[in-house]
């Protein structure tokens, strides 16, 4: 049980309790600092008590308390370990809440990276997706030139396939012998193999 070193003074001489008594209002002083008979005021609390014939009862709890002998110094020792400790504890929470502040800086830091690296990841692969895009459209318009080309090369031979029918229907109504028949006939078929290839190549 440790004591404040205020608690073995006595209210009344301001000194070591010597014999501690009880007074019925709760408060203590030394045997010699009270009337041996008699009425009295509490020095304390002004209650007034009347002193019992064979004397008012022992505090027995500061009895044992100053049998034992107290080191103030011990106390006072261990009162600046504990003050000590606290301001190392203090000092460390404070480094901590530091520690914290940089943390959080070292994470926005971070994350403001990996999202640049993002950003540079997304900006290639648009990059990659523009170029091929390109390729594929180019590929496309050569494949709509090379069949424009083909449907003019086409269109000249079809404009001298035209000649060639007209030169044939010219005579349609004459009447012909049948050599000249035999001649036409087979220039005709001739023209329309043709119109008929033509027409396959184009597609
Ligand atoms: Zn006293
Ligand atoms: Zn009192």
């Amino acid at each position: 049980m440790i004591f404040e070193k205020n608690s073995l003074i006595c209210p009344y001489c301001e000194k070591c309790f010597i014999e501690p008594k009880v007074l019925p209002c709760g408060e203590n002083a030394c045997s010699k600092c009270l009337p041996e008979s008699g009425c009295f005021d509490c020095l304390v609390c002004t209650d007034s008590h009347e002193t019992p014939k064979n004397g008012f009862p022992n505090n027995k709890i500061l009895f044992r308390a100053l049998e034992q002998p107290i080191n103030f110094e011990k106390i006072e020792a261990k009162n600046q370990e504990f003050k000590a400790n606290m301001e190392y504890s203090k000092i460390k929470l404070d480094e901590l809440k530091s520690r914290m502040v940089q943390l959080e800086a070292e994470v926005i830091e971070h994350c403001k990276l990996i999202i640049n690296q993002i950003d540079l990841n997304a900006e290639e692969k648009i990059n990659l997706i523009n170029n091929n895009r390109e390729d594929l459209i180019k590929m496309a318009n050569e494949y709509q030139d090379k069949c424009l080309s083909n449907l003019t090369k086409y269109t000249k031979n079809l404009a001298e396939l035209s000649e060639e029918v007209n030169f044939l229907i010219k005579d349609k109504d004459l009447l012909l012998n049948k050599k000249d028949i035999d001649e036409k006939l087979e220039k005709y078929y001739y023209v329309i193999s043709k119109l008929e290839l033509s027409q396959k190549e184009i597609r």
